[in-house]
């Protein structure tokens, strides 16, 4: 069982730091997500594991090694990257089989482990194909069924389904979960930009946000409790109020909230507020805040309110209604003091 650390990663590319000072331990068996919006540095940090780029700064550990100057194929690490990267002009198995022969593995061996690979993936079928009869989904399959062939005790998946459609997507996040299951001891370290993706699939999400590692957490830790302002708005969606802290709570347009949590700041100072869009609730309440419409979407199951609320833009995620208030209705909206989190005005790290 093989885990992964990163101890002060940092790198460069012409003076431009695209990787600062990475700190993070993946446990083995573990699946992280590294979450964050696109040129965050999420793939380099991947590459780090993978070997393909040299840190400037920092180690990589695989198992408790330091692999920071190993050759790729040496790290026992498989990668699946967004575009498939399939040999064309190769059948299914012939792909499959390419790291066993680059590691000279028996034939015997590698035709077990390919067609096992492909078993896996439920592409057993499809050993005589070339790629280009094969949809995009299946190609993603067998990209993942080449990685997994050479057994190794790290795999690294860079977006692996953004190429395809929502549907198909939902799919394979259920199959990559299932894979999982079936090899617990296989430490994954999963890069997107899709919080869905992230929430459903991984132990743990690394947050990034402009070179550095924002937080880390449970989905759940993230999702109840986040500690910036960054990751409230990138792990689901948030109401973020700016609120000033009072003794025992937070003050916003002219009238006191109660929160549940003690605030940190001394009375005075500038704080976010919180709260989620589905904890909000329409009509009176505690913490009610009055408001006027400035948009209403029905999504089916829910309708999404907007209102402006002493000129702040308040979101409320409310069970379809038989009533929904109308454009530029005044509307009272509500929410429990444990529903609120305070978090500090200006993000930690943008010190
Ligand atoms: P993410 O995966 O979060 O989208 P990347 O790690 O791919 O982010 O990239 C982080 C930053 O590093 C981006 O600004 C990108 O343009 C830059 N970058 C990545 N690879 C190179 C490279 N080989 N040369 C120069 N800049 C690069």
């Amino acid at each position: 069982m093989t885990g992964i650390r990163f101890e002060g990663v940092t790198v460069a590319y012409d003076g431009n730091v695209v990787l600062d000072k990475l700190d993070l331990t993946v446990a083995p068996g573990e699946v992280m997500a590294l979450l964050g919006p696109s040129g965050s540095g999420k793939t380099t940090a991947l590459r780090a594991v993978a070997g393909f780029v040299r840190p400037d700064a920092g180690r990589v550990f695989l198992g408790g090694r330091d692999v920071t100057g190993l050759a790729p194929h040496r790290r026992g690490v498989g990668m699946v990257v967004q575009q498939y990267a399939l040999f064309p002009h190769m059948r299914v198995d012939a792909n499959v089989a390419f790291g066993l022969k680059a590691r000279r593995t028996p034939r015997a061996e590698t035709a077990q482990r390919v067609a096992q690979a492909l078993e896996m993936t439920g592409m057993d079928g499809y050993a005589r194909r070339y790629p280009g009869e094969l949809s995009g989904g299946q190609q993603q399959r067998v990209a993942i069924a080449r990685a997994l062939a050479i057994r190794p005790d790290v795999l690294l998946l860079d977006e692996p389904l953004s190429a395809l459609d929502a549907r198909l997507r939902s799919g394979m996040l259920a199959e990559l979960a299932r894979l999982h299951r079936e090899l617990p001891g296989l430490t994954m370290l999963y890069v997107t930009h899709d919080q869905m993706e992230a929430l459903t699939l991984a132990d743990r999400i690394a947050v990034m946000d402009r070179a550095r590692l924002r937080e880390c957490g449970t989905p759940r830790e993230l999702y109840r409790r986040p500690r910036g302002a960054f990751t409230a708005s990138f792990v689901g969606n948030a109401n973020l109020l700016p609120v000033t802290v009072t003794e025992g709570g937070v003050r916003f347009a002219g009238r006191r909230l109660a929160v549940a949590d003690a605030p940190a700041a001394a009375p005075g100072s500038p704080a976010t507020l919180c709260v989620r869009p589905h904890l909000v609730g329409l009509g009176a309440g505690p913490n009610a805040l009055r408001g006027k419409v400035t948009e209403v979407q029905w999504r089916g199951a829910t309708h999404r309110l907007y209102a402006e609320v002493a000129g702040q833009r308040v979101m409320a995620d409310l069970r379809e209604l038989r009533d929904a208030p109308a454009l530029g209705d005044e509307v009272t909206l509500h929410f429990a003091a444990e529903d609120a989190v305070l978090l500090p005005a200006g993000e930690p790290a943008d010190d």
